[in-house]
């Protein structure tokens, strides 16, 4: 097959440099045995995350010089507003500082106005953030994601849908006058970047409808959902797909959406309706204290500027063929040379199996950020931990957490890096494989009591 090539040319670069491999064993032991304490000067290829860190185009760079920083009424806000109701046909738009600004001002009003003293949220899959600000309102989000998500290694085209018959079953279970609202999420982040179908973001919609329920659609990945709908559903093959896009749009009654992803912008958010006017008025009662002003929302004009020609950037057919391609191409390398991936790659992120690659490792030493570790020492690439540790322990009992996988998360940035580095990557892991067996498990130096992931310290067995 020919490889796609970068549908561009750099014009600007950012060096960036390998430490010798004694620097790297100091930084890493410097940083606890936790990438996320390392310096991102320390780190050659940075695979953390795709959140904010895409490049912008030459016309979303001229766009920052037309920044109307007005505080209110921005001419900047309404080429936004206008991209929005073009691309999505939404009547309403607030933007916000990021997604999780558009959750913190849109929850609180979904739950207030069901008058529940049991409100829950459902969704194929609550992005950590999304179930943060459920539970902090004090809802509860429940997950109903099709189960054929957590089978890695065999392929299923729509691993991100919702199992329609959960969904129908606890609906009923709780009742539509308990229910704040159904969340869609495009892609599914949690189960890989996967892909929910048209038709299952219809069926949802009718099912939510029939029970006079809201749909919001979480879109951060809303154009690379669009291209595998065009790639994989039947139907869609000849669809151009701002038309897709229209169509998924239309099986929502409002979105929020972190534009650090698809958006193709380094920070921003929006929360928009389709045309529930009196819902809009009452989140924009709460945007103004804790975001902005209505017509800027936590972000500077000439941010929205470059978020309008970013959001219409990122559904050139082009583009995504190649960002998916990217995605997969990495992908197929891996599984060539006999590393287990969750299968097929999903929009952003190839995932590792660690918990088969790493056998000798129980989840209770943590055989995916062992695995992250031995990978920056490796090629001084930084990947990120998808598993016990980020799980966490329970509560109530302080036990660990059972997780159902042990995933090391390679996030691909968007326009950033190059195919050859995907083939370094690659090279790197393979090479890591043929020595899995000396990889160590590690134990705790320090573990915070929440999120800690993000600061914990360990020390690998001997
Ligand atoms: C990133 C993300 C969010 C939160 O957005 P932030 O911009 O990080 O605040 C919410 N939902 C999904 C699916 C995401 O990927």
């Amino acid at each position: 097959m020919r490889r796609i090539p970068e549908p561009f040319r750099i014009k600007m670069v950012e060096p960036i440099r390998i430490c010798t491999p004694e620097e790297r064993q100091a930084a890493l032991a410097r940083a606890g045995y936790n990438p996320f304490l390392l310096n991102s000067d320390e780190v050659y290829i940075d695979l953390l995350t795709d959140s904010g860190t895409g490049a912008m185009s030459d016309r979303q760079w001229s766009g920052l010089m037309l920044g109307d920083e007005s505080y209110a009424g921005s001419r900047n806000f309404r080429h936004l507003q206008d991209t929005v109701t073009e691309l999505f046909n939404y009547r309403y738009t607030l933007p916000v500082h990021q997604g999780r600004g558009a959750e913190q001002i849109l929850f609180p009003c979904l739950i207030k106005r069901l008058n529940s003293s049991a409100p829950v949220f459902l969704s194929n899959y609550h992005f950590d953030t999304t179930a943060a600000h459920v539970e902090l309102n004090g809802a509860t989000p429940l997950n109903l994601v099709t189960p054929r998500a957590f089978d890695t290694h065999h392929y299923y085209e729509w691993k991100g849908d919702f199992d329609l018959e959960a969904l129908e079953r606890t609906i009923k279970e709780h009742g539509a006058s308990n229910i704040a609202a159904v969340i869609t999420t495009i892609t599914c982040n949690s189960s890989g970047g996967q892909p929910v179908s048209m038709a299952n973001m219809r069926a949802v919609y009718q099912l939510a409808k029939s029970h006079g329920i809201s749909v919001v659609i979480d879109a951060a990945r809303f154009s690379e959902n669009a291209f595998f709908i065009r790639q994989r559903e039947s139907g869609y093959q000849d669809t151009p797909i701002r038309d897709i896009i229209l169509e998924m749009f239309s099986y929502g009654d409002m979105f929020t959406m972190s534009a650090k992803k698809d958006g193709l912008v380094n920070i921003g958010g929006l929360c928009c309706f389709k045309d529930n006017e009196e819902l809009f008025r009452q989140v924009q009662c709460l945007c103004v204290p804790m975001e902005g002003f209505v017509t800027y929302g936590g972000m500077a004009g000439r941010d929205m500027e470059a978020l309008a020609i970013g959001l219409k950037e990122g559904t050139d057919l082009d583009y995504l063929h190649y960002r998916i391609a990217q995605v997969e191409y990495l992908g197929s390398r891996l599984l060539e040379g006999g590393i287990p991936i969750q299968y097929p790659t999903g929009g952003h992120a190839v995932f590792v199996d660690a918990a088969r690659l790493l056998p000798h490792i129980p989840a209770q030493q943590f055989p995916a950020q062992a695995l992250a570790n031995a990978l920056y020492l490796e090629g001084g690439i930084r990947g990120v931990e998808i598993g016990s540790l980020l799980l966490g322990r329970d509560a109530k009992t302080g036990e660990q957490k059972a997780s159902p996988l042990e995933l090391l998360r390679l996030t691909i940035p968007r326009r950033v890096y190059t195919n050859d580095h995907m083939d370094y990557i690659a090279d790197c892991l393979i090479e890591l494989k043929s020595r899995a067996g000396q990889i160590k498990g590690l134990v705790f130096d320090y573990e915070p009591p929440v999120l800690r992931h993000f600061t914990a310290r360990f020390r690998p067995l001997e």
